[in-house]
């Protein structure tokens, strides 16, 4: 976790300190994915942890609790989310973690990838013992769009009585996805997108080659554009691309073969901008994340209507919605082509 802010997040940070005379029970971080709001709570976290905070409100770095924080072991701290998110990071930082319910071994069962009833239960005993330090409690969720219904209610439990000296920390890229009533409670705080410029300053300095087109592509977010930018998945990027610029019925059915073991829920993301961009450049001759594309996209946004066009975002944004878990991510990115070729039919 950095121990300091990205530099776009300083003026949010700024606005945040004026909660901290009156802390709410439970505060929801939200803004664009990618943009490093977990890391920004999790800095929030910390520094309500620690014992000799600076001015500016960050904590210390050198006492005992914001040792423990860099450890993960703080015993006033929490961190719950999706056992695939805990799978992904490791085994390096397991500590702090909820006390699971025991895994199901042995089963070949894939990792949850919702906050599930049992991780909100195991937190009754952290809330109702005195905190070890007499300080604050901090339960960082995220993302919080994992809670499914049974955990959310559960949750709510808490965040209608909580115990004193308490911070829940929800942070959530869609907060319309939560319950209204998870929302009602929670103060809600932005965290926004950062500037071109700034973004770009900062992936450069990250080392990121052709900073720029990463940041398009990834509609201005920094830490998603470094992320696909650390991963292999350009050339899946380059066909779906090279696909959506020359459309057609047998090229489908051959890129959905091809492209069947990339994440589906990436190929429906970059398929949604591409569709975005298409109709974006028919109404205003803008394009937002692929400007490489400008010529195939002209050429296509003349060929389609722009109902058709609207049409097509829509079943984008409902395939978007149910891509986590597909039957087939062959027939499900085969039928998102079809459709897509009917555009232009
Ligand atoms: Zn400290």
């Amino acid at each position: 976790m950095p121990d300091t802010l990205y530099p776009w997040q300083e003026e949010n940070w700024r606005s945040l300190q004026q909660l901290r005379s009156r802390l709410p029970h439970a505060i929801l971080f939200y803004g664009p994915q990618g943009i490093g709001k977990t890391d920004f709570a999790e800095s929030f976290a910390k520094s309500l942890l620690c014992e000799a905070p600076q001015a500016d409100g960050h904590a210390c770095g050198a006492c005992i609790p914001c040792g423990w924080f860099a450890q993960y072991s703080h015993p006033d701290y929490r961190r719950v989310r999706p056992e695939i998110l805990v799978e992904e990071a490791g085994s390096d930082d397991e500590d702090g973690e909820v006390a699971e319910s025991p895994k199901p071994k042995g089963k070949g069962k894939a990792p949850s990838k919702d906050i599930r009833i049992d991780q909100i239960r195991a937190l009754a005993d952290f809330l109702n013992i005195s905190t070890h330090r007499q300080g604050q409690r901090v339960i960082l969720l995220h993302p919080a769009e994992a809670l499914n219904r049974e955990s959310s209610n559960a949750l709510l439990k808490s965040l209608e009585e909580p115990p004193s000296n308490t911070v829940f920390l929800l942070v959530a890229s869609n907060p319309g996805r939560l319950l209204p009533t998870i929302l009602s409670r929670c103060r809600k705080f932005a965290l926004t997108m950062p500037s071109q410029k700034d973004a770009l300053a900062w992936l450069q300095k990250e080392g990121v080659q052709d900073a720029e087109m990463w940041l398009a592509e990834q509609g201005g977010a920094p830490l998603a554009a470094l992320a696909l930018s650390q991963t292999g998945s350009r050339a899946a990027l380059d066909q779906l691309l090279a696909h959506l610029a020359k459309p057609g019925v047998d090229a489908a059915l051959k890129t959905a073969e091809s492209l069947q073991k990339e994440p589906v829920v990436d190929l429906v993301s970059w398929t949604q901008r591409w569709l975005y961009d298409l109709f974006s450049f028919k109404l205003s001759g803008r394009i937002r994340y692929y400007p490489g594309y400008r010529k195939q996209l002209s050429a296509l946004a003349a060929q389609a209507e722009t109902g058709r066009l609207l049409q097509a975002l829509k079943a984008a944004n409902e395939r978007r919605a149910v891509a986590e878990h597909p039957l087939s991510a062959r027939l499900f990115i085969e039928d998102m082509l079809l459709d897509y070729s009917q555009v232009f039919s």
